[in-house]
């Protein structure tokens, strides 16, 4: 077991509840940015990964819920099988996420278009016990405060001639298709506080 390098109780009480909420030690992050060097999203992110750990170390809650890079981050986690101090960031992320959608933060969202997309897909899970693609994609869109250019400069042409392929392939459907056991899938969201405040 590796000893903590620095001691929970010394942090702020942002920084305790993205450590409790991911399950991560944060704390045990020594910035050799291992991370950063690996992760395939830097080029759009406005903070790096290791960047990250070192502003909720600090407890600098607001530049990070704001930050793109929440969002940006595409959970592929080859930052977590990189780092030496075995600190899930993909993890790190959802937890912020979260924390970013409960807080008077969810009104600075870094990244608009992509939020919704989380929510969206986390609300047609929450439903329907799986995803229902055509929804989401349609809320999605509607949501994202583009939603005018969306149909004035034809982008949902596009979305139509993806569409129809994957519908005639059996790919999406019409309609949703439930399971069964719906609540299960409730019960989950509620134990781990999806969507409510971290
Ligand atoms: S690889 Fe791990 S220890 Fe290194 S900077 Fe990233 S999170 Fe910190
Ligand atoms: S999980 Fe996120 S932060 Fe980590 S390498 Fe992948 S995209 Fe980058």
């Amino acid at each position: 077991m590796k000893a903590d390098t620095y001691k929970l109780k010394d942090f702020s009480s942002f920084t305790k509840d993205i450590i409790n909420v991911s399950g991560e030690k944060i704390n045990n992050c020594y910035q050799c940015r291992k991370c950063t060097a690996g992760c395939p999203i830097t080029f759009a992110m406005d903070i790096l990964p290791h960047q990250i750990i070192k502003y909720i170390q600090l407890g600098f809650e607001e530049k990070v819920l704001t930050s793109k890079t929440i969002w940006l981050c595409a959970a592929c986690e080859t930052c977590g099988t990189r780092c030496p101090n075995e600190i899930d960031l993909a993890a790190m992320m959802d937890a912020l996420r979260q924390r970013a959608l409960a807080t008077q933060y969810r009104n600075r969202i870094g990244e608009k278009g992509t939020s919704v997309f989380h929510q969206e897909f986390l609300s047609s899970v929450k439903s329907n016990g799986r995803v229902y693609e055509a929804m989401m994609m349609a809320k999605s869109r509607m949501r994202s405060g583009h939603f005018l250019t969306y149909l004035l400069r034809g982008d949902w042409i596009a979305d139509i001639k993806l569409f129809i392929p994957m519908l005639l392939k059996g790919k999406m459907g019409m309609l949703p298709h439930r399971i069964r056991n719906r609540k299960e899938i409730k019960k989950l969201f509620k134990k781990f506080a999806i969507g409510r405040k971290v």
